[in-house]
């Protein structure tokens, strides 16, 4: 049967909740929601539910008159809920205010609806306010005993409509409590607590907390509702609607169990009343069953209110959260922090490409359901904001905030919803909507497309996340002999694996471009040549090698610097493998044998095994085949041969925010929970780690094909270190890469201080590291030249920032600023260069905020 439903104050607490139930059923019956307020959202809502909305006052006769004659349910929740909770707080004309609307309002109604229509009226609680003694479980029968005004017009209420001859249900409510946006009803005592309990404040537990209260779940009370509604059977008659009965204490226990850091605050006062409980068996008897409970209302209550840990990137890509599987399938959810009203389904097919711009109000939503893209996106508020991107998978949510300029280079055929608060009309576009600008051109979507990395080096997994972005830049090593050469650009960013806890370049840099002609000549460095001295000793007495038998390999030998002093200690079967042609070339001439080419799998053949020894310094960052690189070691060691790896330490690297030794050539950055991780995946083991000086902080670890080698204690201790600095924790990460937009800043600012004393400013050192901080400071003018002590780097100028390299002898008097950029060295170089200047600024002095 069709019904007429009336539902009076449906935009209040429970009416909001019972609009909610029967927009599920508002094409089979004639719902009404009658209010004297009007509440723009509410009332688009309640009319997009095919309900009617009045807005009107049940004072008003004749209003009433031409809407309740024909009605066959009447929800009757309109009165005054601002009320009065002790006697000290209630005035007369309030109390005249709430009695005139309950009784005459309520009269009205009753005055003309038809005999057959179904009354069902909250009453409250409160009714018994009066009873002096504790009493607990009061049954429906028992005698009201109201006190104060809101108690009164509630039991004036219920005898106006036992005497009526109609059809009635009254409901004795309980506390009423749960989330809800009306703020009028954050003063009932589970919502108080669950406010308080949010903020991290003090809940006072008068006389201790002793006094009891029943209490009902706000859902389930819309639910009741409804339910007495659809019951024809149940006729003229009273229920108490109460879920639970507990002590203030208690329901403060519930808030202290899911945030610890409040305060509870007992009072030993005297109170009137210790309170009183109703019985919920009448109702029970009718087959109601509650679904919800306190305690999961009042942790819902405190996360909504809770200070959020809110993402404060321009652009966020997030997985789905309450993941459910079974075997038809999984659900994954995404909560939004707006309605959403429009969505568009967008297909794009591989290689193509979409948006190149910005939304000048709107944010952004795009959940993929299939493929794959890059994102592109940059700050277009503040200048110089670097461009950033990042791969969003099928499955993952991707969030753009306004003002803020992105492109999607789709590298799968994709599938995704675009999910917009507002509009998206095309007159519109251009205007307020969406407005164009180009941060992607065709030839770097190609770029793009070419080199960039979807799953990691080390164990394959597509759980990238990004750490840092130092925008697009050059690749370091590649210095420009001319100013207007130009030089490619590519994004030299920095990614986590969740799952092995590497981190790496976001795109891949053919190594051809980088190593084949390489101007860094590692014996340049006296503290590399003793680095390496100290390092071939150490390994002769600790590994007992043979200086007639022992076969020692060097993978990236560079000019020979490590295996020299191997040769010098009379070893006779020593080989490099070095790709740059310049540099193996060098090393040949100096006697040291080199094969010319990488270590991968074509060139394995042209390689003599069975080595017992395998150096790899520094050359395990600059892989961007990993694991093909770790299959040749392997197959080139002996069965009892020992590979010793150096590498720069990501520790290093995160505590001391050396983020300029991040650059194209170096691909990944290891920990020795991820080198551990890494070996797990052959059949090798770590089996000896140490700390070493080298690059500002290396690890050198020891690995053997024999299984049965006993692991030192080294290992575990420095495995243990890094997991209590939250080497597995990407907040970690996050953290560093705020910290080194900080330093940014810092930079910037106290460069534009030391050029106010009016001196030139001279670089000292062209290292890699230089040509990444200066490309990221955006530093170019500030500096007139760079003095560099490699002889071929002299006349060349940083790609980029494309600030000239000089030879010492450049500089002609010591009226100058010498800011040292192989920070590094700094002590070194200020000692030995003391005729250059007066003024020794080291580039890393300037990272603070002073
Ligand atoms: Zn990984």
């Amino acid at each position: 049967m069709k019904k007429k439903i009336i539902i009076t104050g449906g935009l209040g607490y429970i009416g909001t909740e019972l609009c909610k139930l029967y927009s599920g059923v508002s094409w089979h019956h004639k719902i009404t929601v009658i209010d004297n307020r009007f509440i723009s959202e509410r009332v688009n809502q309640i009319r997009n539910w095919n309900m009617e909305f009045v807005q009107g006052d049940i004072l008003d006769k004749s209003l009433v008159k031409s809407f309740f004659e024909d009605a066959d349910v009447v929800h009757h929740l309109a009165g005054i809920t601002d009320v009065p909770r002790t006697k000290s707080e209630s005035s007369k004309s309030q109390d005249e205010k709430i009695k005139e609307v309950a009784e005459k309002g309520t009269q009205n109604i009753l005055d003309v609806i038809n005999d057959k229509c179904k009354i069902i009226f909250p009453s409250t609680h409160v009714v018994y306010e009066g009873i002096n003694e504790v009493k607990t479980d009061i049954e429906e029968n028992e005698n009201t005993k109201p006190v104060l005004s809101y108690a009164t017009s509630k039991a004036i209420n219920e005898n106006q409509l036992k005497k009526s001859g109609k059809n009635f249900v009254i409901l004795r409510l309980g506390s009423v409590y749960g989330y809800s946006t009306d703020s009028m009803r954050i003063d009932i005592m589970p919502n108080l607590f669950s406010k308080i309990t949010s903020q991290n404040g003090t809940l006072k537990l008068f006389a201790g907390g002793r006094q009891i209260k029943s209490l009902v779940p706000l859902i389930d009370v819309a639910r009741c509702f409804k339910f007495m509604e659809e019951k024809d059977e149940i006729n003229s008659d009273v229920f108490n609607l109460t879920k639970e009965t507990l002590t203030v204490k208690a329901v403060a226990g519930i808030c202290k169990k899911y945030n610890p850091k409040i305060l509870l605050k007992e009072t030993n006062d005297e109170v009137p009343n210790l309170g009183f409980s109703l019985s919920n068996k009448k109702l029970l008897s009718t087959g109601f069953k509650f679904l919800y409970n306190l305690d999961q209302n009042i942790k819902e209550m405190i996360q909504k209110w809770s200070k959020q840990n809110l993402t404060k990137d321009l652009e966020y890509v997030k997985d789905g959260d309450n993941l459910f599987i079974d075997n038809r399938g999984a659900i994954s959810n995404h909560e939004l922090t707006e309605p959403i009203n429009l969505i568009g389904l967008i297909e794009s097919k591989k290689g193509s490409m979409r948006a190149n711009h910005f939304h000048p109000q709107q944010e952004q939503k795009c959940l993929f359901t299939k493929g794959q893209i890059i994102e592109i996106f940059q700050d277009i508020i503040n200048p110089n904001a670097p461009k950033i991107t990042q791969v969003v998978n099928a499955g993952q949510l991707s969030v753009i905030k306004p003002n803020v300029a992105h492109t999607m280079v789709f590298t799968k055929d994709t599938t995704f919803l675009n999910l917009v608060r507002g509009e998206r009309d095309h007159e519109n576009y251009g205007i307020t909507h969406t407005i164009r600008k180009t941060i992607v051109e065709e030839k770097e979507k190609e770029l793009l497309l070419k080199c960039y990395k979807f799953e990691c080096r080390s164990c394959g997994s597509t759980d990238l996340k990004r750490v840092l972005s130092l925008g697009y830049q050059p690749l370091a090593n590649n210095l420009i002999n001319k100013k207007d050469e130009k030089s490619d650009l590519y994004p030299l960013e920095v990614n986590y694996c969740q799952k092995c806890h590497n981190c790496q370049l976001s795109v891949a840099v053919d190594p051809k471009k980088m190593f084949s002609n390489y101007l860094y000549t590692s014996s340049t460095s006296k503290i590399f040549r003793d680095h390496f001295i100290n390092a071939a000793k150490k390994y002769y007495k600790e590994l007992k090698l043979n200086k007639k038998k022992s076969y020692i390999i060097d993978i990236g030998s560079n000019d020979g610097i490590a295996l020299k002093p191997f040769i010098e200690m009379g070893f006779k079967k020593v080989l490099g493998i070095e790709p740059a042609k310049n540099l193996s070339k060098l090393a040949n001439k100096n006697k040291i044998k080199t094969f010319n080419g990488f270590l991968e799998k074509k060139n394995l053949k042209k390689i003599k095994k069975n080595a017992d020894l395998i150096l790899a310094s520094n050359v395990f960052a600059h892989s961007d085949k990993l694991k093909e690189m770790a299959d040749c070691m392997l197959s080139l060691i002996s069965k009892k041969g020992t590979i010793i790896i150096e590498v720069q330490y990501l520790m290093n690297t995160l505590k001391d925010f050396t983020f300029d030794n991040i650059y194209h050539e170096h691909y990944n950055y290891w920990s020795l929970t991820s080198l551990v991780y890494f070996f797990k995946q052959f059949d090798a083991k770590i089996y000896k780690s140490e700390k070493i000086e080298t690059h500002g902080g290396s690890i050198r670890v020891y690995v053997k094909k024999d299984k049965k080698i006993k692991i030192e204690k080294s290992v575990k201790n420095m495995l243990k270190e890094e997991e209590n600095f939250g080497i597995k924790d990407y907040k970690t990460y996050q953290n560093f890469g705020n910290k080194v937009y900080k330093i940014r800043e810092n930079v910037l600012n106290n460069l534009k201080r030391i050029k106010k004393n009016g001196k030139k400013i001279i670089g000292y050192g062209a290292p890699a590291k230089a040509s990444t901080a200066l490309n990221f400071y955006g530093i170019s003018n500030e500096i007139d030249f760079i003095v560099e002590d490699n002889k071929l780097k002299h006349n060349k100028y940083i790609p980029g920032v494309k600030i000239p390299i000089r030879k010492k002898s450049f500089i002609k008097d010591k009226n100058n600023t010498l800011l040292v950029l192989a920070w590094n060295f700094y002590e070194d170089i200020k000692k030995n260069n003391s005729n250059l200047s007066d003024n020794f600024i080291n580039i890393k002095e300037l990272e603070s905020n002073n």
